[in-house]
């Protein structure tokens, strides 16, 4: 080959070589849950996990606290029924369940180690991934309340104690004395705690486990638009000192939403919960890894967890409405319901025969 035409060749190979179209992107499989069409809305809620057990109720405190369920239930799906919006949903599930005193929330908050009542909240937009979060609030009757107005009329996600009182009185929140939030059996309840703490004094002080009187409320459901929210009221921890505040009000630890994969709620030991970023790792093992939800939820809370010594569990709908309701304690309150099933049950499935 003549010098000349060899470097006519090599250039049409190069400018051949530069012209070529990019690969074809690589088209995704649809799997299976995208090809499944989602229910016209779903909700789902705990009223905490780790007090319940078969050995401890009767069938009259069963059906008190299945019955309150189910009602709190029916407030969010009337919601969704008529085309509410998830967020709207949650925030008035958790509502009726904060003016209850069977759950630690709102009314039923349990005491801090010096009587009084501490309450933390949150709540999460899935469309816009907006939140909101109040932390040791002692004034506010309605802790999710605020947090929402935080999510909508604050430039901030989280505020706290005084600040976040004053916040919420300038929103028009109602407040109350914090002796509204005094519950005899709670009162009780911290005064076993004190004196087992008297005594353990005499050895040594163990703050690995405190006491959990559990109880912790949540929210999470999907609208008929599609979209996603999820909401998480506490009072917290039997015995919390030093303005302990747990991961119920913060984000990507008791409570997530993001319309891209699921909204979720967490009751349990929340320091674990915390360090764990436990709400949020559920989403992104979906998310980055592409696990199913009712997976990642599991594996969370029944794997990860365990290992690490973190009681609790979750509730949580995913985009296409598939329900997890996951937890490692001996029971914990929840259900759920959709527009032609509803599941309400506070003992491990196995207990139904399931
Ligand atoms: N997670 C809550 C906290 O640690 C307690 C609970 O869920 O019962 O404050």
């Amino acid at each position: 080959m003549k010098n000349s035409t060899y470097l006519l060749f090599l250039f049409i190979l190069l400018v051949h070589s530069q012209c070529q179209p990019p690969n074809p992107p690589e088209v995704k499989e649809k799997t299976a849950s995208e090809n499944v069409e989602r229910p016209a809305y779903t909700i789902v809620i705990h009223g905490g996990a780790g007090s319940v057990s078969p050995g401890n109720t009767d069938a009259a405190r069963e059906k008190m606290y299945t019955d309150t369920l189910n009602y709190a239930l029916n407030i969010g799906e009337e919601i969704l029924k008529n085309g509410g919006s998830a967020l709207d949903a949650v925030e008035a599930t958790i509502v009726f369940m904060e003016n209850c005193s069977l759950f630690n929330s709102g009314k039923g908050a349990v005491f801090t180690h010096d009587g009084t009542n501490e309450l933390d909240a949150s709540v999460m937009n899935g469309k816009d991934q907006t939140a909101g979060a109040v932390g040791g609030v002692k004034t506010i009757k309605n802790p999710i309340k605020a947090a929402r107005a935080v999510m909508e009329k604050s430039p901030h996600v989280l505020l706290t104690r005084e600040g976040a009182e004053e916040f919420a009185r300038d929103n028009g929140l109602e407040t109350v004395d914090n002796s509204y939030f005094f519950t005899q059996n709670n009162y009780d309840y911290l005064q076993k705690i004190l004196e087992k703490e008297k005594k353990k004094m005499q050895g040594s002080l163990d703050f690995t486990h405190p006491d959990w009187k559990y109880g912790t409320v949540g929210c999470a459901a999907l609208d008929k638009n599609g979209n996603l929210a999820a909401g998480t009221s506490t009072g917290g921890m039997t015995n919390k000192r030093w303005s302990r505040i747990g991961d119920s009000p913060i984000i990507g630890a008791g409570t997530y939403a993001d319309n891209a994969t699921c909204a979720v709620s967490s009751t349990g030991h929340g320091e674990f919960f915390i360090r764990y970023a436990v709400a949020y790792d559920i989403a992104a093992r979906m998310m980055y890894g592409e696990a199913a939800f009712q997976d990642a939820a599991n594996e969370v809370i029944n794997k990860k967890l365990v290992e690490k010594g973190g009681a609790g569990g979750i509730i949580g709908v995913d985009k296409y409405g598939n329900v997890a309701m996951p937890f490692n304690t001996a029971g914990m309150f929840r259900g759920y319901a959709k527009p032609d099933e509803r599941v309400v049950k506070m003992f491990p499935d196995a207990h139904y025969g399931e």
